[in-house]
């Protein structure tokens, strides 16, 4: 079994430093569905690990959150891609939780979902923090200069053999 692990805001869809509060606020960066679909036909199972603490924050409830994720699969399959599945952390950042990334409790439960070690499984992301938690179950960081891409990689500090690319497309055309 193939496995990609994406970062949702600034990977996927636009971030937004107010966040994304609705599916009306959820705009996909161009090219990342029509990515997501090339992964699909060559057989990756696409899921998705994001952190949600507007939800812990108040800012929206997770009725809205799963309006916002039904959005973005719909959109996938409109371009011929499939989200396998989404994991999330709705907690705030000083809920001390397990799921929140850096710390590696959704790719955790990504392993577990799908019985399977995560040695070398790309994880693509746009924040320091999505690397962080994926390398630590041996996953393969990537960052994508999409959203806060471009300020991460100047912070520098990425994990050891860290690859870049401008974007979700461009990262997907090096793996199909
Ligand atoms: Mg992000
Ligand atoms: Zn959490």
């Amino acid at each position: 079994m193939k496995l990609i692990i994406l970062d949702r805001d600034g990977v996927i869809n636009y971030d937004s430093d107010q966040f994304i509060k609705s599916p009306e606020e959820w705009k996909p960066l161009p090219g990342s569905l029509e990515a997501i679909a090339r992964l699909s036909q060559a057989d990756y199972r696409v899921v998705v690990a994001t952190n949600q603490s507007g939800v812990g924050r108040g800012l929206f409830d997770m009725a809205m959150l799963n309006a916002i994720h039904d959005k973005m699969c719909k959109a996938a399959a409109h371009a011929g891609g499939r989200i396998d599945a989404v994991f999330f952390c709705p907690h705030a950042a000083d809920a001390d939780c397990n799921c929140r990334k850096p710390k590696s409790g959704m790719i955790e439960e990504i392993a577990a979902r799908y019985n399977t070690n995560l040695e070398g499984v790309p994880a693509i992301g746009d924040s320091l923090r999505d690397l962080e938690a994926a390398v630590r179950l041996g996953a393969r960081p990537v960052l994508v200069l999409t959203g806060k891409g471009v300020k991460t990689q100047a912070t520098g500090g990425l994990p050891q053999g860290t690859l870049v690319y401008p974007d979700l497309a461009a990262a997907v055309a090096t793996l199909v």
